[in-house]
């Protein structure tokens, strides 16, 4: 099969024929369809974080497709059936935080594209028990960014606690913000959209942002204070000195939300205005099936827009540059089909 593999964490990805893999025991083997580009994939590729996963591997995991053959002890999903490959490729599901509804914390967790190999191939094998059901009416493409970049902010938004009358500050409308304005309106909450660009924040207002803000030639902290400040802000950007702004645009009593990752790792935050101001900073990991299922649910209900592109695996080291300059307007998906 053709897939997209990483060899070496300094080089681009090499596009080669790779052995069809078997499912094993409880998997299941799915011919992708779609699959996503995710951020991830590209510190993923590059080594960039303090957990690096071994080359040789395949990246991503925004796959979808559908399911050609079943492992072992399989029953459900069956032959036929469209599934996701996401993030948490696998769980212990008896641990704490398993039986507690915090699958995105096990310590024994495998990710997709990772820990196993992802997405960006023609074939995949996953554990049947975390792919998730896909609505068969739903757009594969669609579905894909659902999967990572939908999940992992419907999850930020629940848990900065939005909720109607709030406001909810959103920073950085790109693939993933674009999902978190609309989650932040589904919660009922008044949204502001934080972004450097005219055109993306024209997107924010498009899908339902209250308030727009260019950091370029506004303020964001006074534009937010000016509206008595935020309940939540949401950082999806990759830069320290936007989480800055998002801590500084929080009112008393606030909720920050971490999302993105910058790749230095570090921000400077005040302790004397959190604990004055009695503010919660929190991190948030993509989300649980249980997430996932109820993002799908939303789309096809019709609540929600995905913004994406398409194109060819072929073209992944490309879109890897493009996604780093920061010249893609949503989310990249590549067509198998
Ligand atoms: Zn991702
Ligand atoms: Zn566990």
């Amino acid at each position: 099969m053709k897939a997209a593999v990483v060899h070496d964490f300094t080089k681009s990805l090499s596009l080669e024929d790779v052995a069809k893999p078997e499912p094993g025991p409880g998997q299941v083997l799915v011919k992708v369809e779609t699959a996503g580009l995710c951020h991830t994939d590209i510190h993923a590729a590059h080594g960039d974080w303090p957990v690096k996963p071994t080359p040789p591997f395949i990246p991503g995991h925004e796959g979808v497709g559908i399911v050609e053959q079943v492992g072992p002890g399989v029953t459900t999903p069956q032959v036929g059936d469209r599934v996701a490959m996401p993030w948490i490729g696998e769980a212990c599901g008896v641990c704490h935080y398993c039986i507690d509804g915090w699958e995105t914390l096990c310590h024994k967790q495998v990710n997709t594209g990772y820990g196993i190999n992802g997405s960006y191939a023609e074939y995949a094998t996953s554990k049947a028990a975390y792919v998730a059901r896909v609505p068969d009416a739903m757009d594969p493409l669609d579905a894909s960014v659902l999967t990572c970049a939908g999940v992992t902010t419907y999850k930020a938004v629940k848990l900065s606690g939005a909720r109607p009358g709030w406001l909810v500050a959103v920073f950085g409308v790109g693939g993933l913000g674009h999902l978190a304005v609309q989650y932040a309106k589904i919660s009922g909450a008044v949204v502001v959209a934080v972004d450097i660009t005219d055109e993306k924040l024209a997107l924010a207002k498009e899908l339902g942002a209250d308030y727009v803000v260019n950091a370029m030639t506004e303020d964001p902290v006074q534009i937010i204070q000016d509206l008595d400040g935020a309940h939540a802000a949401i950082s999806v950007a990759v830069a320290p000195t936007v989480i800055e702004q998002a801590f500084g645009s929080l009112r008393r009593g606030g909720t920050l939300v971490f999302v993105a990752m910058p790749a230095d790792n570090r921000v400077s935050l005040p302790i004397f205005e959190t604990v004055l101001n009695g503010l919660t900073i929190r991190g948030s990991i993509v989300g649980t099936r249980k997430d996932l299922a109820e993002v799908y649910a939303l789309h096809a209900q019709g609540r929600t827009r995905v913004i994406r592109e398409t194109r060819k695996l072929e073209e992944v080291n490309e879109c890897f540059e493009e996604v780093e300059k920061g010249d893609v307007k949503a989310r990249i998906v590549f067509d198998l089909r």
